[in-house]
This record gives structure tokens, C-alpha cells and sequence, in this order.
């Protein structure tokens, strides 16, 4: 078969994301309750039930005071405690004992911490001045009744969750998990449980892409293994082509049985590309066939591993109906010297150290180096012009 497009890094992330965002897949609404609801995609748009916070109050344990009085000694009128209102207003030269979260007193425009005041016979001594709305959060500060405060397309983490049960959303609308089909191919690959001979290797893939899948928020379904023949292949591709996205791992190289792209093209595919200029993963396949998207990820492990996180995790995620999709890439300074042979955008395990200030390359074997990656926390993500880094440099990374 004729290559179809080589990419660079960029170009293929950018194919990607347009190719899927272009599509208009409409996943399927589910309502969930809350507690259901961690890791799915907002399906809704969630508005503010009322003003957030619905009264001013304290942001502080102490005295709620006019700020005009101070510094002075204030009569104490009494207390509000958080879960309570204060029935009477506040007048010059009074303070009402405050705790967090309480409503600030009619009258009242600071706080002053209990820590910064002494207290003796029904009078309370501040001995410093404070800023009118000082340690006050004010009404609506937050969000204002009716403003937006979720899009929908939003994956939800403990934050989001945070907010649905803040605005009283016992159940929420969200999409619909993709199903995500995982086909490996090779005559060498045997199940896990199995003792394999010298020239055979365990499934290991299918189970690495079924947790990365699950992670993007995917629902991962395992098919047989494919063995290296054409009807074989062809079968089990047709039958991945029943889910909302197709993985096959292997097969992809120039190898003379890599069948899997003969076989797609005979299924009436349209290739995107397949070649990347990246390592690991040079023989990666992106395409389309009869409305589904497919990846053909090389079988070496790193590579599936890697190629998934770079390229088919987008898809797994828009996909799923996120709005977007972004790589968790930062900058870190390289704790020694590295060398590049230049061509090539290099995803290389690295450890992040010092609070992810810090990486260290992990001497790895190459694409099959699954100990190697189980060691690492990151990526380095090299860039393709460049020969050398000198220990100190800065270096971008990609978070495992
Ligand atoms: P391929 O891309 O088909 O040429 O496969 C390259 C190498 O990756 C093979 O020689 C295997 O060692 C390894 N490999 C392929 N498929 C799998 C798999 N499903 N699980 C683990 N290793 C695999
Ligand atoms: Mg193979």
C-alpha cells in the first residue's frame, strides 16, 4: 500500500482534533445520580440556583464591627454562629461576636479576627484599624442568580461535583461513555493467563489501551485477538467497526503480514495519515471507515501506550463529548546532559522529582520497554531540530 501522509507532531494532533471535532457525533444523554457523576461529561448547562453566597457573611471567627469605629472598644451586642441570623442591627460603637460562615449583622461592614482582639466584661479592645468589607465575602461575590456556571462538554472532577451539589443537582445529565473497541493483532500474542513460548508475548496491550480508555472516559471492549491473516483481520475489524471508535494495536509496521491497513482500505477507508514523526509510534494510522474513526496504534507496547496518550485520547475524549481536549504538558529542568539524534519529536520516560520542578530521563530498551515506562512518571517530549540539552535546561514534559 502507498503511504498516504506523513506528519509531524503538531500536524497529526492537529489532523486529530479537526477531524473529530468536524464530525458531528451527538453521543447519547444519560441522567446519573451525583454520586455516579465523577469522570463523566456535563451533558447540561448548570446555572446558579440563587447568588453564591446568598447573604454576606464572615469569612473569619471574630467580631463583626463597623470599620469607621475602629481602633476602640465596642460593646459586645451578642453572637451569630454559621447556620443562624442575626435578629437586631448593629449601631456605632457595638461589635457582635461572629463565627466563619455566619451572616455578617445588619450594620456590620468588616470582621476582625478573634485573634487580633481581647475580650473583657462585655467589651471587646481592637487595637487596629480595618478596611470596610474586611474578611466579608459579599453577597453574590461568587456567582449572581442565573449566571452560567458549567458549560456542557465539561469533564466532571471533584470540583464540578462540588458545584452540582452546591446549586442542588442531586442528578445530572451527561454523556453517554463511548465505546471504544480493542483489537490487537499478531500470530505471536497469547492471553495473559497463559505461559507463552519463546517467540510468543502476552496480550498486554488490550489491557494498558482498556485502562487508558476507561480514563478518557471511554468504555473499552475487548475483541479477540486477530491473527495475522486477511479474513481473519477482516472479520474482526468489521466487527470493531460496531462501536463508537475503533483501536487496533499492531499490524501497521511494513512488515509483510501488517495487514491491517490492506485491510481498511479494502473496507473502503480514508486514510488521514500513516506515519508520524514521532518515536515512539513512526507507524501510526489514523483514518475513517463507514462513519467510525480508527487508530492503527504500532504493537509495540510503549508505542501503544504512548501513541494512545498523544493521539487517541483526544479522540476518546471529544468523542465522549468534551468540549476539548489538551495535552498535560509543563516545563521542567533537566536534572543531566541529553542527546538527540534530530528528525524526530521523541516522547522519552522520564521521572518528574522536586514537585515536578526537576526531570531525569529513565534509561529505557526502546519501544518494548514496558518496565522501563512502569518507571516512569512523564514523558520529555523532545523538539525534532534540536541535538542537545545541557543539564539546567528547560524541557517540556508530558505528565503520565
Ligand atoms: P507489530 O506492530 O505488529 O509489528 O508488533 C510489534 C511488536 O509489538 C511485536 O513483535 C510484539 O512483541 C509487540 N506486540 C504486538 N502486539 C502486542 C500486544 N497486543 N501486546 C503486547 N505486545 C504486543
Ligand atoms: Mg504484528
Amino acid at each position: 500500500m502507498a503511504l498516504v501522509a506523513s506528519l509531524t507532531f503538531e500536524q497529526a494532533r492537529a489532523c486529530v482534533l479537526s477531524k473529530v471535532t468536524e464530525a458531528p457525533a451527538s453521543p447519547r444523554i444519560e441522567e446519573i445520580g451525583l454520586a455516579e457523576a465523577a469522570g463523566r461529561v456535563l451533558a447540561e448547562r448548570v446555572v446558579a440556583d440563587r447568588d453564591y453566597p446568598p447573604v454576606a457573611r464572615s469569612v473569619r471567627d471574630g467580631f463583626a464591627v463597623r470599620a469607621a469605629d475602629l481602633p476602640g472598644e465596642l460593646d459586645i451586642l451578642g453572637e451569630v454562629r454559621a447556620g443562624e441570623t442575626f435578629a437586631g442591627e448593629m449601631h456605632a460603637g457595638q461589635a457582635v461576636e461572629i463565627m466563619t460562615g455566619a451572616p455578617a449583622p445588619r450594620g456590620a461592614d468588616a470582621v476582625v479576627m478573634v485573634e487580633h482582639v481581647t475580650v473583657a466584661e462585655g467589651r471587646v479592645t481592637v487595637p487596629r484599624s480595618l478596611q470596610s468589607g474586611e474578611n466579608i465575602s459579599p453577597q453574590a461575590s461568587q456567582a449572581r442568580q442565573g449566571d452560567v456556571l458549567l458549560e456542557p462538554g465539561r469533564r466532571l472532577g471533584f470540583a464540578e461535583i462540588a458545584v452540582l451539589a452546591a446549586s442542588g443537582n442531586a442528578r445530572v445529565r451527561v454523556f453517554a461513555r463511548p465505546l471504544v473497541a480493542l483489537l490487537a493483532t499478531g500470530d505471536e500474542i497469547v492471553e495473559v493467563s497463559q505461559t507463552p513460548l519463546d517467540y510468543q508475548v502476552r496480550n498486554s496491550n488490550v489491557e494498558s489501551l482498556a485502562v487508558q480508555v476507561a480514563r478518557a472516559g471511554g468504555c473499552p471492549q475487548i475483541l479477540p485477538v486477530a491473527r495475522d491473516q486477511y479474513a481473519a483481520t477482516h472479520e474482526l475489524i468489521e466487527r470493531g467497526l460496531g462501536f463508537d471508535l475503533l483501536l487496533l494495536s499492531g499490524g501497521v509496521s511494513a512488515g509483510k503480514y501488517d495487514i491491517v491497513e490492506r485491510v481498511l482500505a479494502d473496507l473502503g477507508a480514508e486514510f488521514f495519515f500513516d506515519r508520524v514523526l514521532i518515536m515512539p509510534g513512526q507507524p501510526l494510522v489514523f483514518g475513517k471507515v463507514r462513519d467510525k474513526f480508527f487508530f492503527g496504534l504500532p504493537g509495540n507496547p510503549v508505542s501503544t501506550m504512548v501513541t494512545f496518550e498523544v493521539f487517541a485520547r483526544a479522540a476518546v475524549e471529544l468523542l465522549g463529548g468534551q468540549s476539548e481536549s489538551e495535552l498535560p504538558m509543563v516545563w521542567s529542568k533537566l536534572r543531566r546532559d541529553f542527546r538527540q539524534k534530530t528528525g524526530l519529536t521523541r516522547f522519552l520516560p522520564a521521572r518528574l522529582s522536586n514537585g515536578g520542578s526537576e526531570v531525569t530521563p529513565v534509561p529505557w530498551q526502546g519501544s518494548g520497554d514496558i518496565p522501563a515506562l512502569a518507571n516512569a512518571n512523564a514523558f520529555l517530549v523532545t523538539e525534532p531540530d534540536r541535538e542537545s540539552w545541557a543539564t539546567g535546561e528547560w524541557i517540556r514534559v508530558l505528565l503520565k
